[in-house]
């Protein structure tokens, strides 16, 4: 899987370039699970930049596990997100399900997301791969280490060199006090068998809020490239997942915090 030394993803936003790579600062991916409206959306935007984010995630389409929970907002979700890159000229990171979307998508986002639950969707991966955009592909729930990468053969292979490695946590056997085990050893194993730059998403990988400060710092501490934080302006009344997403107030405490074990460049 490795070609030569780590190599960096570089992706163009409206405020200028940003390197995912071990040699660069720390990437910051903030926002909500899911686009709810364009005051929220726009709010959150302007409140995660201002604490150093470089990118705002917010799902459109949304994978939830019941048919008749929230599935996002879809194509006016979209527009939103243009809106909150237009206010903020932060990059945008927003999942695709589904091939037929990712045209519209990739008008909006500079960073199409694979979701966990698609990790294996071979056809989605190839055209993805077929397409300019860099991708974050994250890992399926219950994926080894080599079925991860060979996904993210699939993208390459199909001419798309731009792909970023999103740990998101795995299933866990303990319901009750995590959502998923968050797999830290992933990043000195990633490290050695791969040149593709490392993301880790403490939010998903724990399911708890309070859980998601420590994460990240250990995270960076073990030498991510870059993190993924959920962050809502109303966590209880958040459309999806609220019990993760950190206020803008703690995630601007939280980035200060990263600031004292920082992230060698
Ligand atoms: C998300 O990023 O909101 C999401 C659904 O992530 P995952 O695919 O890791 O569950
Ligand atoms: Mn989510």
């Amino acid at each position: 899987y490795r070609q030569g030394e780590a190599s960096d993803v570089i992706v163009p936003t409206p405020n200028g370039d940003v390197h995912f790579s071990e040699h660069h600062p720390l990437v910051i991916v903030a926002g909500p699970c899911s686009v709810e409206n364009e005051e929220m959306i726009v709010e959150t935007a302007r409140r995660v930049k201002a604490a150093g984010a470089q990118f705002l995630r917010g799902g459109a389409y949304k994978p939830r596990t019941s048919p008749y929970a929230f599935q996002g907002h879809g194509e006016s979700a979209l527009g939103l997100l243009a809106a909150a890159r237009e206010a903020t000229g932060l990059g945008i990171i927003t999942e695709v399900m589904d091939t037929a979307d990712l045209d519209k998508i990739s008008e909006v986002a500079d960073v199409v997301q694979i979701g966990a639950r698609n990790m294996q969707n071979f056809s989605l991966l190839k055209k993805v791969g077929a397409q300019n955009k860099a991708v974050l592909l994250k890992r399926g729930m219950s994926s080894t280490i080599e079925e991860w990468l060979m996904a993210a053969e699939y993208i390459l292979a199909a001419g798309n060199p731009n792909v970023i490695l999103c740990e998101r946590g795995i299933r866990t056997f303990d319901r009750q006090y995590a959502r998923n085990t968050l797999d830290l050893s992933v990043l000195p194993v990633l490290r050695s068998l791969t040149h593709l730059p490392i993301m880790i998403d403490p939010s998903h990988g724990t399911g708890r809020a309070e859980y998601v400060p420590s994460m990240a710092m250990a995270a960076i501490a073990a030498g991510t490239d870059s993190l993924m934080i959920e962050v809502h302006p109303n966590p209880a009344k958040a459309l999806s997942d609220g019990p993760q997403s950190l206020t803008p107030e703690r995630f601007d405490r939280l980035v200060q915090e990263m600031s004292v074990i920082g992230k060698a460049v």
